[in-house]
């Protein structure tokens, strides 16, 4: 199948899932090149995931003749902030309240309106990921809101890779009430971006907003850094 037909059958298979839901699929380019991505683009896709800084830049700048969405997926390391907060509309990975005051102070000064941003939680535990502890969101969003160059728009994990359908919903559904009880105490997210290649049908289930689809759509990817 071809990047276009991929694209096209994930998209209806996700409208129908979402049963009139607004629900974004980001298309996760890390991996691709500037040409696949404007096939995407031709294809009607708008949005897009990276998660290299270089390696984004490098094929935003062959892509600028095009009204792209950047979202920013992968971990931020503090020397590049700046250069994300200039270059993506987004950025999901945020972990820490340092880092979300450096991308702030960046915008602002690039003058750009506020940068959307997600906090990733750590819903499983694991050493290895990358995240917020679930009990420690509430500070960390506190934090966040009040940074002038920000848009705190939701939360997004990454939960381990399981074929197990009901082990990713429960993750999921995690996700989905942590998000609940910031809303009771007024903070009004609307995103929840959750579900990859693998997971998505069970985190649009369980209330998605973004999900964000890379092998799927254009298959294996080359190894980047
Ligand atoms: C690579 C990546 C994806 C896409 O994963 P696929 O399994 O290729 O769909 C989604 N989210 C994040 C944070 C990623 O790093």
């Amino acid at each position: 199948m071809t990047v276009t037909e991929n694209l096209r059958q994930i998209q209806k298979q996700v409208l129908q899932l979402a049963q009139g839901r607004p629900v974004t699929m980001l298309a996760v380019s890390k991996g691709q090149s500037a040409a696949v991505i404007r096939d995407a683009w031709a294809a009607g896709q708008k949005a897009f995931g990276e998660s290299y800084l270089q390696e984004a830049l490098e094929k935003q700048a062959q892509l600028r003749d095009l009204a792209l969405e950047w979202h920013f997926i992968g971990p931020v390391q503090s020397n590049k902030t700046r250069a994300i907060a200039q270059h993506f509309h987004w950025v999901h990975g945020v972990t820490r309240l340092k880092i979300a005051g450096r991308l702030s102070e960046a915008r602002q000064e690039a003058g750009l309106p506020p940068l959307n941003v997600c906090l990733q939680v750590n819903l499983s535990g694991e050493s290895s990921k990358a995240g917020v502890a679930p009990e420690d969101v509430a500070v960390l969003a506190a934090g966040v809101a009040g940074l002038p160059g920000l848009r705190l728009r939701g939360l997004m994990t990454l939960p381990e890779a399981t074929p197990d359908v009901a082990l990713q919903r429960h993750r999921f559904a995690a996700l989905r009430e942590l998000q609940s009880a910031l809303n009771e105490r007024g903070y009004g997210l609307d995103t929840l971006s959750m579900g990859m290649s693998q997971d998505f049908v069970s985190a649009i289930a369980e209330g998605s907003t973004i999900v964000r689809v890379g092998t799927a759509i254009f298959g294996e990817r080359q190894k980047t850094s």
